[in-house]
């Protein structure tokens, strides 16, 4: 596997791939890789010739009292990860060369990125489009692969591509999730023993809405009180937001008709986590 750390070296690399005439999968991540990160490769690797992963914390995804300091770093083992994983490529690129001195252009994703987690984290839709756009640009992939795990990104990556005209499949991969259900995520490490138990709650809240839903209920407010209540019976965690949102506009919806993206955040302690569900009624 190939470890590029330059801007231009990458760039220069996925030119000499498309020269090949190989079509070119891309997975961007901030790294902490887990058994989520490595499902995406795994479909990049089913679907394209090359894969590249780039790691790149985003300071401009964080707001200024987020964790953009302590979000765990392991870069070594990362590559040893990806490396087994089979990518031809990471990218671990310095912030001063994404984000030079000067630096002024954003990507915005208006309407959709102040809605769910741009509600509570303003701001951060901005920094996950400005960055993605750069990586795409930088890349320039066939294929760029996403987890349904951060629906309102996916959802706003899809929409921005499709808005640019961006050249390349958006592919969303399914949520890969611990034994117990909780889904897995970098900033679980941050979960102390008593914590990590209680974020159960998150992913028990949702299966017991899509029983709810698989029973006959349609009313959204009934279920989003029914996740509500198994959320608050968790003395650890503080619900940040549970809504129940049509899965193109998130725009809340009354009735579950359709498909109905249930999302959720919640505060496990200090530690924001998040996890959605999509329901068929
Ligand atoms: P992150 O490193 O958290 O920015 O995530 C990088 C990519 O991995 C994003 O597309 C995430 O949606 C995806 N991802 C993170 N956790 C999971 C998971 N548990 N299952 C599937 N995809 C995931």
């Amino acid at each position: 596997m190939k470890v590029v750390r330059s801007v231009a070296e990458m760039k220069a690399l996925a030119r000499e791939w498309r020269r090949q005439e190989k079509r070119i999968g891309f997975v961007p991540t901030m790294g902490y890789l887990h058994e989520g990160h490595l499902s995406l490769v795994r479909e990049s690797k089913r679907r394209a010739d090359v894969t590249a992963v780039s790691i790149f914390v985003n300071p401009t995804q964080f707001g200024p009292n987020e964790d953009f300091q302590k979000y765990p770093r392991d870069l070594e083992k990362d590559t040893a990860y990806l490396e087994q994983g089979g990518a031809d490529c990471l990218f671990y690129p310095a912030a001063a060369d994404v984000y030079p001195p000067g630096y002024r252009t954003f990507a915005e994703v208006t309407g959709l990125q102040d809605k769910l987690c741009g509600r509570s984290r303003p701001g951060h839709f901005r920094g996950v489009a400005t960055v993605v756009l750069k990586l795409f640009e930088i890349v320039r992939p066939d294929l760029a692969f996403f987890g349904a795990k951060d629906a309102q990104q996916v959802l706003i990556i899809r929409r921005m591509a499709a808005d640019l005209d961006l050249d390349l499949e958006v592919v969303t991969c399914p949520i890969v999730r611990e034994p117990d259900g909780l889904a897995l995520s970098s900033r679980n490490a941050y979960l102390g023993p008593d914590e990590r138990t209680a974020a159960r709650a998150l992913s028990t809240s949702l299966r017991w809405a899509e029983r709810a839903a698989a029973a006959g209920e349609r009313d959204a407010a009934r279920l989003v009180a029914g996740i509500r209540a198994v959320l608050e019976a968790e003395p650890l965690a503080r619900i940040d937001y549970v809504e129940a949102v049509d899965p193109g506009s998130l725009e809340p919806v009354a009735e579950v008709r359709g498909e109905v993206l249930i999302a959720l955040a919640v505060f496990i302690g200090p530690t924001r986590l998040i996890d959605n569900i999509l329901l068929r009624g």
